[in-house]
């Protein structure tokens, strides 16, 4: 099943961050991708909007992107990683280009560049509202060509061990535990939204990978700066809310409450062009205010061709929902989107432990602060997913290869059947205590909740199967987030 026991790097993960790591290494270095479901099942899939990038020298430069990143940071970012990100990003965003990845062009030729909200230029860079895809699956066709990297899909890292000059690494694939051997190990598994009821991520956003570092003893840093997207889909009863992209703020559309007055304006001079925390924030008050949930985007004043033409996957999945946003208001509510914190890393996206390296989603690189400006994410995990190859290269080149030490003793597939209900019980504490305006009365007795069902999972004897690895990665990641609330770190 495992063409090898053996690789130099392992990557845990397929999202653009996994991906474009995997691309920079020559045939001289063996790579396995492993991946929890199918290859292009992932939040990178998912992004609408685009990549920021300062690509127009004559109407932008890195001064301003970065000073756009550092406004909607509140000025927590880490101004050298923000400065890399900038700098360095529109190589990476012109070498997705060179691979055939198809951004909207202008009729001049030129890449068309849309504005979103915090830009104070037009940067981001997309393919019509589907960015994700476009990039994931020529990533994937790009990776596919390499003879020297594996890739495996259904394949769920469960544990990560450190030994001698690496890590054994235990993987569930078709109901067998299986172990695999790396010199190094790249994190690269993405966000937490399954930790809340209504989220935009998607089904693979458990948060293993920040669980497994932690469990390794890595340092977890910001793990309760959550971004929650003003403008998801207000659909009944979905866990994956789909997300109606800032971009359709950014050609026009206005935010109307339930009396279908526009409020944005009210809360923040920028109205609806606010950064996304204080956009959720004005309508969570607004619905305190007003006594009700139900909101509204409105672009019907633009021409139903510019709509579906620009739009083309919202108009067509608000049509499955019986809306068409050429002529009908979108119900929309906030929706948790992104994690700025996570498995820190260094300028090299190093964690603390030698041989560990993380990217993407997952980590805390800083260039977010306190609040992620749009369209800078799938940025980082181009950039810091890049930096990472290069220095585990340049770590081979230096140090050469040394033996891996043995494997520890090979886990049991047998134990308990998890009970049920564990995901929605903390699903449930963390809607309930921190979802865009933040209950600090909660804060203790939620911790204490969840801290008891992270010690129940971890001593107990349950039989390691996909469904316990994740509940595991979820109690995990909500008790360290309720920890930094009692604490009072961070917000
Ligand atoms: C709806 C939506 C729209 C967005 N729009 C934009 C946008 O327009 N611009 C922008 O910059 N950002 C956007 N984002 C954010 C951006 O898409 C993500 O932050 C980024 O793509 C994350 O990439 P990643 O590679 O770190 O993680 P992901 O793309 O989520 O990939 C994670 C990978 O890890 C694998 N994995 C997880 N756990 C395990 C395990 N235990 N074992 C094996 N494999 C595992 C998964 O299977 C998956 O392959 C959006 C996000 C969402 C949800």
């Amino acid at each position: 099943m495992f063409m090898k026991d053996k690789y130099d790097v392992v990557i845990i993960g397929s999202g653009v961050a996994g991906l474009y790591a995997a691309l920079q290494f020559d045939e001289d270095v063996d790579v396995l991708v492993v991946s929890k479901r199918e290859l292009p099942l992932s939040n990178s899939s998912l992004a609408q909007g685009g990549v920021a990038a300062v690509l127009d020298k004559n109407n932008d430069n890195y001064k301003l992107h970065i000073a756009d990143t550092l406004i909607a940071g509140k000025f927590k970012n880490n101004l050298s990683a923000v400065e890399k990100l900038v700098s360095e990003g529109p190589a990476d965003v012109m070498k997705l280009n060179s691979l055939g990845v198809e951004f909207d062009t202008e009729k001049s030729g030129e890449l068309s560049k849309t504005l979103e909200a915090g830009h104070s230029r037009h940067r981001i860079v997309h393919h019509k509202d589907s960015t994700g895809k476009a990039i994931v699956d020529k990533l994937i066709e790009s990776v596919q060509q390499k003879s020297n990297v594996d890739m495996l899909d259904y394949a769920l890292v469960y544990e990560i061990n450190k030994v001698e000059n690496g890590f054994w690494l235990g993987i569930l694939k078709d109901g067998e535990l299986n172990q695999v051997g790396a010199e190094f190990v790249l994190i690269a598994t993405g966000g937490i939204g399954r930790i809340y009821k209504y989220t935009t991520n998607s089904a693979i956003a458990t948060g293993d990978g920040i669980a497994l570092a932690h469990m390794l003893g890595a340092e977890i840093r910001h793990l309760s700066r959550i971004q929650f997207h003003p403008t998801a889909f207000a659909a009944e009863n979905e866990r994956e809310r789909f997300l109606i992209s800032e971009a359709v703020r950014g050609e026009g559309a206005v935010y109307l409450n339930c009396k279908g007055e526009r409020f944005a304006f009210k809360y923040d001079e920028r109205g609806e062009l606010a950064p996304r925390d204080v956009v959720s924030n004005a309508v969570i008050r607004e619905s305190i205010a007003t006594g009700s949930e139900d909101f509204y985007l409105d672009i019907t004043a633009k021409d139903p061709e510019f709509i579906k033409s620009r739009f083309p996957m919202i108009y067509s999945r608000c049509l499955e929902e019986g809306i068409d946003m050429t002529k009908d208001r979108i119900p929309v509510f906030p929706c948790q989107h992104y994690l700025m914190g996570g498995i820190n890393v260094d300028i090299n996206a190093r964690t603390n432990i030698d041989g560990l390296y993380a990217a993407g989603e997952c980590t805390h690189t800083g260039v977010h602060g306190a609040n992620r400006l749009a369209s800078n994410s799938l940025l980082e995990a181009l950039v810091y997913s890049r930096t990472a190859a290069e220095h585990m290269i340049y770590k081979l080149h230096t140090d050469g290869r040394k033996p891996l030490g043995p494997a520890p003793k090979p886990d049991s597939a047998e134990g308990e059947a998890l009970p049920t209900g564990i995901r929605t019980k903390i699903r449930e504490i963390m809607q309930d205590t921190y979802f865009v305006l933040p209950k600090p009365e909660k804060y203790q007795k939620s911790f204490e909740e969840v801290d008891a069902i992270v010690n129940n999972l971890i001593t107990g004897n349950y039989a390691i199967t996909a469904d316990f690895v994740e509940a595991r990665s979820i109690a995990i990641v909500a008790g360290i987030i309720l920890d930094e609330l009692r604490e009072g770190i961070n917000l």
